[in-house]
């Protein structure tokens, strides 16, 4: 491994792009920067030893005070649709892309965020807060740690430097590592412009679905054959993450088109969150006031959102048919995903017919008694054998033990040995979640410089599924005062 960040290898395909695709620009520096912290995970995925971030050339580098040697700083542009409407241009408003490390492990794009105002900023000041930088950093490692495909985060650098939002708060920068941070808004920028639309494509299929290029009957496919593969790999991708997410009660709060990547990953962490007492329609964005991003909406407006990227490709002058025929891979790629993954969290070696009454019944009992999503999850496991841990999730105990007849007569179909079940059900129910009072514990301890407390998550939700002895807290219910904590697009 590299024991410098001075002797990374870099390359810079996104530079290579037409001219109008960025802007080339510096951070812009903030005051005294310190490094909060750093993913030795991630370091290790470009191929950079634990040593070489405790570097002062890191630093420099994470804080955007020096560029990634090798590296050529850009923002990029892209357009997108907000909340349901055409919202334009935005682009890398307070993003700076450092360019791409080449390792053993792959290729990956760094990316300062709340790194200083571009032209895309509008009326923004380029910065982020700390508190929502901490929010990203211990997210996109949360995600890694439950297998949901995300973006990573490899360094957290903070400042004194104030930041006005609705009270007086401090910058931070988080850099954020992908193999691409393209959007579904990207494609959507250039919807008009064929010629760029083409690069674009070009470019995103060269480096990440090579397969849409081969040859139909012998014959180079053509840019349109491209683009259809292409979109139905898209589909299919954002339709898997779409079920992870929902089976892991995870709630993104903005599905923008301009936050939707174009890899199927998770990308941009702003108020999301892991729900706490389950309610269908439960809502993490206090800024969404109609509920368009609802726990219960996100597959619909993910397949919206690929609507909405369909649409862009018909600049390229592929015919609507064609692209709507791709489209129609969402559900059955989604439906899949959603019960290969209830299947085992359920303890089922395969769905059937009944499964969908036995899962809906299941989802209106959480709903109805706001049990805990991850905790009764957790609690399926045991409950046949032992069930005072299932009960304890409900107050309606005859409810409950209805469906948990019906659960032990359904797992009696399959007959396998209880040990075996066990273990695989404990390693597809995490017991630690990101819940949002831990991740507000972990900002009140950062804000007073200390660390601790996002050590201590990091462990726990990198192996979410393994009982660690002497956190029991971090695996409990919130306390009362977490009803109060409120998230919002302030960040
Ligand atoms: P988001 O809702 O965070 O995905 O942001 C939507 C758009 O606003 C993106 O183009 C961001 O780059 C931009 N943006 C968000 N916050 C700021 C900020 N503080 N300064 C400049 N641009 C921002
Ligand atoms: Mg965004």
């Amino acid at each position: 491994m590299k024991e410098s960040i001075q002797n990374v290898r870099v390359e810079n395909s996104f530079a290579n792009l037409p001219p109008s695709f960025y802007t080339r620009l510096s951070p812009q520096p903030l005051t005294e920067p310190r490094l909060l912290h750093a993913n030795p995970e991630v370091a290790a995925l470009l191929d950079l030893s634990p040593a070489a971030l405790a570097k002062p050339d890191f630093l420099d580098v994470v804080a955007g005070n020096q560029p990634l040697p090798g590296g050529q700083t850009l923002a990029a542009v892209y357009s997108g649709h907000q909340f349901g409407i055409w919202a334009g241009q935005l682009g890398d408003g307070r993003a700076h892309l450092l360019g791409e490390v080449v390792s053993p492990s792959g290729r990956w794009e760094l990316q300062l965020k709340g790194s200083g105002r571009t032209p895309y900023s509008r009326m923004g000041d380029g910065r982020a807060v700390l508190r929502s930088s901490v929010r990203e950093y211990l997210a996109s490692e949360a995600m890694a740690g439950l297998g949901i495909a995300t973006t990573r985060a490899l360094a957290l650098v903070v400042s004194n430097d104030p930041v006005y939002r609705e009270t007086v708060e401090t910058a931070a920068i988080v850099t954020r590592v992908s193999p691409s941070f393209v959007r579904f808004g990207s494609f959507e920028h250039w919807s008009s412009s064929p010629e760029n639309l083409g690069a674009l494509l070009d470019y995103v299929v060269d480096r990440h679905y090579p397969e849409c290029r081969d040859a139909v009957d012998g014959a180079p496919a053509t840019q349109a054959r491209v683009a259809l593969r292409f979109l139905r790999a898209v589909t299919v991708r954002t339709a898997r993450l779409l079920a992870d997410w929902q089976t892991a009660g995870f709630c993104h709060g903005v599905m923008n088109t301009d936050n939707m990547s174009i890899l199927g990953l998770t990308l941009d962490y702003g108020p999301y969150g892991f729900m706490d007492a389950f309610q269908v329609d439960h809502v993490c964005n206090h800024s969404d006031s109609q509920g368009r991003y609802a726990w219960n909406a996100q597959p619909s407006v993910a397949n919206w959102n690929l609507y909405r990227l369909a649409s862009a490709l018909l600049g390229l002058g592929v015919e609507a048919d064609a692209l709507k025929e791709q489209l129609q891979e969402f559900e059955p790629a989604f439906l899949q995903a959603y019960r290969n993954n209830l299947c085992r969290k359920l303890g089922l070696l395969a769905w059937t017919d009944g499964d969908d009454d036995l899962l809906d019944d299941w989802w209106r009992l959480l709903h109805t008694q706001k049990a805990d999503f991850t905790l009764s999850f957790r609690s399926l496991a045991q409950a046949p054998l032992d069930s005072a841990q299932f009960f304890q999730r409900f107050h309606d105990r005859d409810a409950a033990g209805a469906w948990l007849d019906r659960y032990v007569q359904r797992l009696a179909q399959e007959q396998r040995p209880d040990p075996e079940r066990i273990e695989q059900m404990n390693r597809s129910n995490p017991l630690y979640v990101l819940r949002n009072h831990l991740a507000e514990g972990a900002i009140r301890a950062a804000a007073q410089g200390d660390v601790g407390e996002i050590d201590t998550l990091l462990k726990l939700l990198r192996d979410p599924y393994t009982e660690q002895p002497g956190h029991e807290a971090y695996a409990a219910v919130p306390p009362e005062w977490a009803g109060r904590l409120e998230v919002s697009c302030s960040s």
